[in-house]
């Protein structure tokens, strides 16, 4: 059978768990009898990191930037528990939080919706996608908690030596009290990422902050994003799309009314907040995807769950598991068809194309994994499978169509 060529390769970063374990039946079931699979692999499951004091990260980060296009799979992030199952020489950092910073990349997450599962909020018929800035705010912030009365004062002291001083609040007892800060590099490069991802796929960018009560701070937030969206504005009028900032609670108020269908930009906080609402209304987190984009146009794409542990403890003792594969093979398809976009390959653009319609298909003939079966519409399910039978179901609708 003839199989789709590839001119550059991706690179591609194996996992933990279970979904090493699917990571590896995805590809042997869903794309390497179809696609002359070309990818620069780095092993970054734990063992691997630990052996090579988690260069291997770094190394696969490195090469996300020479290539443009990443998969990830699932990676565990240590905690003191790990370090003692994996005898690990250190608590490495999570991989995640690494490569996102060495990208400076901004993460993207977006529900598969599928016909069987309705979402929470009845006017949503697309999937709203969360773009949430991921750095400062309250997340860096400095915190005093005080037990007398007394004067708390921001003071800011420039490389020049101008210092700004002001009064946070004068107590006449007890009280607490915060810091917190952002930096405008940051701010734009979130802007760009976010813009240059809704270009991509063609969606209207919203943007909500707090800037009547918090003038200079959301303020900022408002202006620089403005800002950089003047770079883009030529190209969004062709594209047919729009950038539209409204207050956060004007933005909620319409999020629930809205169809779907496009960007929620936000800040640190309101994204942490707003993904796990979106995302549970939606429906599952292994339906969940998500991308990481950097400001200049380079793309990591991975499942938003994590290594699905329980399952992989129950597949060690011999059981099989009823594992839901969607969002991993959705890092794949999203993949391999920036991968095609980059390189004018649209055999491989069609592919992924292809293969997320033969998923969606099997879905649709109520053909489902557990954790979508205790979710779904009981008059639209037809059968509960485990993992193996959902991939072969999927590759006989795929085949097809090839
Ligand atoms: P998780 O792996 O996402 O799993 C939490 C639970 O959600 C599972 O036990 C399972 O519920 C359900 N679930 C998630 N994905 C599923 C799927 N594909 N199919 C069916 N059910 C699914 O989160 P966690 O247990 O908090 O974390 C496990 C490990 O993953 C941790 O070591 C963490 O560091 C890592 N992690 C990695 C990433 C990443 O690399 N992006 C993200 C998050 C977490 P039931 O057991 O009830 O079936
Ligand atoms: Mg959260």
């Amino acid at each position: 059978m003839h199989k789709i060529n590839m001119m550059t390769p991706l690179v591609e970063m194996d996992g933990d768990e279970m979904t090493r374990i699917l990571w590896k039946k995805i590809k042997e079931e869903l794309i390497l009898p179809f696609v002359d699979l070309k990818t620069e692999y780095y092993d970054l499951g734990l063992v691997h990191r630990d052996e090579t004091e988690d260069q291997v990260t770094v190394d696969a980060a490195n090469a996300t930037k020479k290539y443009g296009v990443a998969v990830k799979c699932a990676t565990i992030t240590p905690n003191q528990q790990r370090v003692e199952e994996y005898s690990l020489h250190q608590m490495w950092k999570s991989p995640n939080g690494t490569i996102r910073a060495m990208l400076d990349g901004t993460v993207f997450r977006t529900p598969i919706v599928i016909d069987a599962i309705k979402p929470a909020v009845r006017s949503w018929e697309k999937p709203i996608t969360i773009a949430r800035h991921a750095y400062g705010d309250v997340y860096k912030n400095v915190e005093i908690r005080t037990q007398e009365a007394g004067v708390c004062e921001l003071t800011f002291t420039g490389e020049s030596g101008q210092v700004i001083r002001k009064t946070v609040a004068e107590l006449d007892g007890p009280g607490v009290f915060q810091g917190v800060h952002n930096k405008e590099s940051s701010i734009r490069s979130y802007a760009h990422a976010v813009f240059t991802y809704a270009l991509s796929v063609g969606q209207d960018v919203w943007f909500g902050a707090k800037d009547t009560i918090s003038k200079t701070y959301d303020g900022a937030f408002r202006e620089i994003i403005a800002d950089v969206f003047e770079e883009y504005r030529d190209r969004f009028e062709q594209a047919g799309i729009t950038y539209f900032y409204t207050l956060i609670d004007d933005a909620v108020a319409r999020v629930m009314r809205s169809r779907g269908g496009f960007i929620w930009a936000c800040k640190n906080y309101d994204g942490d907040v707003m993904s796990d609402m979106v995302a549970t209304a939606f429906g599952s987190l292994a339906m969940m995807t998500s991308v990481l984009v950097s400001p200049d146009g380079v793309y990591e794409y991975e499942a938003s769950h994590g290594t699905v542990t329980r399952h992989y403890y129950r597949y060690l003792k011999g059981e099989a598991t009823s594992t839901n594969p969607m969002a991993t093979i959705f890092a794949w398809t999203g993949a391999l068809r920036k991968r095609g976009e980059m390189d004018g390959n649209r055999e491989l653009m069609l592919f992924g194309d292809k293969l997320e319609e033969a998923c969606l298909r099997v879905l649709d003939k109520g053909i489902m994994t557990k954790d979508l079966v205790l979710l779904a519409d009981p008059a639209k399910v037809s059968k509960e499978v485990l993992t193996d039978e959902f991939l072969s179901e999927i590759r006989g609708e795929l085949e097809k169509t090839l």
